[in-house]
């Protein structure tokens, strides 16, 4: 069988080969796939927006394009809609704003599928995916059954869900539910980017539609375009610490950027941590930090997976050394 380049499967732009690359656009697909291949081995792919491939792929690939939008119920206040996993995310918020649904609107312009959203809880601008699921529902990679998982079962945490840890890809998710909001929406603007967006743009009373389109300019703005510079967003999550580190690295970096978190620990910016490590100013391999938001790792060539993750290494072992912190992956390393 010919390899296939997953250069354009993936938002690195990495051109790593795989062995077997399956387009499946139903459940009924999913299953029938899943029983013939006794392996169990395989490897999911949305639109490949939080994937780094370090090399090339052996096990069968299955490429979630299963569509549709749909609602399911409603009442005056609320409407439960279902939508397939190989929907674009971004796409659906916008579907939503026509609709004057409420719920997502926070979260416009976030690439990738709608399947994949619920995988480590995808969340911008105050809001996060779990605000709004009813449940996800997919297939079990071992026996082809078929579980529906209601939002406790998702496990949801910042950034993670079931579905990243311990049912890592032996979970495939085929459908998601999510309860939106018909009228009187819960508008949050306590994001402080937005909110002075808001009032240096004169919007006193934002609509969902004024959320949405403000975010989408913002994130513009802000973070590279992944098909001039290949990224993956954010490579690193946000580290949390306990009150007494956080006291004891303040007192050496006072300018240190932090959020404090409702449990009392201190969630850093990670980016503020990679950037006072002097990373906007190396560049590896083709590979460096974006000049705007030091989180954000660019592939500015022809970078290989590996030059990437070997350069993520760079930053978290001088971060480690410099703060005591260890940062956590926030892309899928494969
Ligand atoms: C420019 C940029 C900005 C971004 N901004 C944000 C942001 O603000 N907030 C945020 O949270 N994320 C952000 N991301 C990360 C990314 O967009 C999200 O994580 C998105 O949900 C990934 O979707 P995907 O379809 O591309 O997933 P993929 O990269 O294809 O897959 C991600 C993981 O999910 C698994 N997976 C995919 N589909 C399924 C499925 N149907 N069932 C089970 N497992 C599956 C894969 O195996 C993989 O482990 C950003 C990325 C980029 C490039």
């Amino acid at each position: 069988m010919k390899k296939v380049s997953l250069k354009n499967y993936n938002s690195f732009s990495v051109d790593a080969k795989a062995k077997n690359l399956i387009h499946v656009s139903s459940e009924r697909e999913i299953i029938n796939f899943i029983e013939k291949n006794k392996k169990n081995e395989l490897l999911i792919l949305g639109g490949g927006t939080n994937i780094l491939f370090t090399s090339d792929i052996e096990c069968p690939i299955l490429k979630i394009e299963i569509k549709g939008i749909e609602i399911i119920n409603e009442d005056d206040n609320e409407v439960l809609v279902s939508v397939g996993a190989g929907e674009s995310w971004d796409e659906l918020v916008w579907w939503c704003i026509e609709n004057n649904f409420g719920g997502i609107e926070n979260l416009v312009s976030i690439p990738g599928n709608v399947g994949s959203a619920p995988i480590q809880n995808i969340g911008a601008y105050g809001k996060e995916i779990k605000d709004v699921i009813e449940n996800c529902k997919g297939v079990f990679v071992n026996n082809g059954s078929i579980k529906i998982f209601s939002k406790d079962e998702c496990k949801f945490s910042y950034r993670s869900s079931i579905f990243k840890e311990e049912l890592k890809n032996k979970f495939i998710i085929t459908n998601i539910t999510l309860r939106l909001t018909k009228k009187n929406h819960n508008i949050n603007i306590e994001y402080a980017s937005l909110n002075n967006y808001l009032i240096e743009n004169g919007i006193s009373k934002p609509s969902i539609k004024n959320i949405a389109e403000s975010v989408h300019l913002i994130r513009k703005s802000k973070l590279p375009n992944y098909r001039e510079f290949g990224n993956a967003g954010s490579f690193f999550k946000n580290p949390i610490i306990s009150k007494k580190q956080f006291k004891q690295i303040k007192s050496l970096f006072p300018e240190i950027v932090s959020f404090k978190n409702k449990n009392s620990d201190y969630k850093i910016s990670a980016a503020w941590l990679i950037e006072n490590c002097g990373f906007k100013n190396i560049k590896e391999k083709n590979v460096t930090v974006y000049k705007d938001q030091a989180l954000v790792i660019i592939n500015t060539g022809n970078a290989k997976g590996k030059d990437i993750y070997n350069f993520s290494q760079k930053i978290k072992k001088t971060v480690k050394e410099k703060f005591d912190i260890l940062l956590q992956e926030e892309v899928n390393i494969l």
